[in-house]
């Protein structure tokens, strides 16, 4: 499942293929779309687990294309007449040609060309995002008070953190992983969480996302643990798909059960991330 550091490689990718460069044809999974003459690859950018590719004629607004991957869809770079990994003919994708390449998305569950920018930045998709959490800039409180909504406070805050209403780029992978390392009990609601703590931990969500904005493999738990014991050796994640295997914090046995109305798996350790009313009151002043 593409999360948002996937998004922003994908841009990374595509920007030097694009960007400046004339476009030969572009096709969407119903058909070609028509190119004014001197059409011109303008800007390839993230927005959350959006990519949005804008492209340029002389004379003409730019057109803005945005899809999105959803469970199956992936972006992929050919030459010219190199054979593909997908049939063309039985797979829906989108395709930028250019005089050196050809970028394909298949699959994409979300595509759409707008004939101006601004009919992007008022479609729901964009315009009811919250801040990208690889973006630049990025202020925690901005995305505190859309955690805050009310539609918020009896959710689980598992599945606040897949609304990318409050803050896009974190996928199933990195709420897992964010939660367990700021032992926050998946299933607790929103309204009981401090705010010192969902700051901490859409910062930690950022964080983790930026650190694998590279080529490579996810990898959210490095290579030296903070916990004072070994861990198996290649370990990628701390919690995610590990369920019944040993916590790496506490040792006590990961759990795995679906979340949500999208049933979204969600793994964590009962123990470390207990829940919230079984944890012991801080000490209160003097
Ligand atoms: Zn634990």
């Amino acid at each position: 499942m593409p999360e948002g550091d996937t998004i922003h490689k994908v841009a990374l990718a595509l920007r030097p293929h694009v960007a400046g460069v004339p476009i030969r044809a572009l096709r969407l999974p119903h058909g070609d779309v028509p190119m004014a003459a001197g059409t011109r690859g303008v800007a390839v950018k993230a927005r959350g687990k959006h990519l949005i590719v804008t492209f340029g004629a002389p004379g003409a607004p730019p057109r803005v294309l945005r899809t999105h991957l959803g469970m199956n869809g992936s972006w992929h770079r050919y030459r010219p007449g190199e054979r593909w990994r997908k049939s063309p003919s039985d797979t829906p994708h989108v395709a930028i040609h250019t005089d050196d390449w050809v970028l394909v998305c298949f699959q994409p569950a979300q595509c759409v060309l707008y004939q101006h920018p601004g009919d992007l930045e008022r479609d729901p998709a964009i315009a009811d995002l919250g801040p990208d959490l690889l973006g630049p800039g990025l202020d925690l409180d901005v995305v505190l008070a859309r955690a805050r909504v009310a539609r918020n406070a009896a959710r689980a805050v598992a599945e606040v953190l897949l609304d990318q209403r409050v803050a896009a780029g974190v996928g199933n992978v990195y709420k897992s992983e964010v939660l367990f390392l700021e032992r926050v009990d998946p299933w607790a609601p929103v309204g009981a969480i401090p705010d010192l703590v969902i700051r901490a931990v859409y910062a930690r969500a950022a964080a983790l996302l930026a650190a694998n904005v590279h080529d490579g493999a996810r990898v959210t738990a490095p290579e030296r643990a903070p916990f004072g014991h070994r861990l198996p050796p290649g370990l990628r994640h701390w919690v995610y798909r590990r369920a019944g295997h040993p916590c790496p914090r506490c040792r006590a046995p990961i759990a795995g059960r679906p979340q949500g109305p999208q049933v979204r798996m969600t793994y964590w350790c009962p123990s470390c991330q207990a829940p919230l009313v079984a944890r012991p009151s801080p000490p209160t002043g003097s």
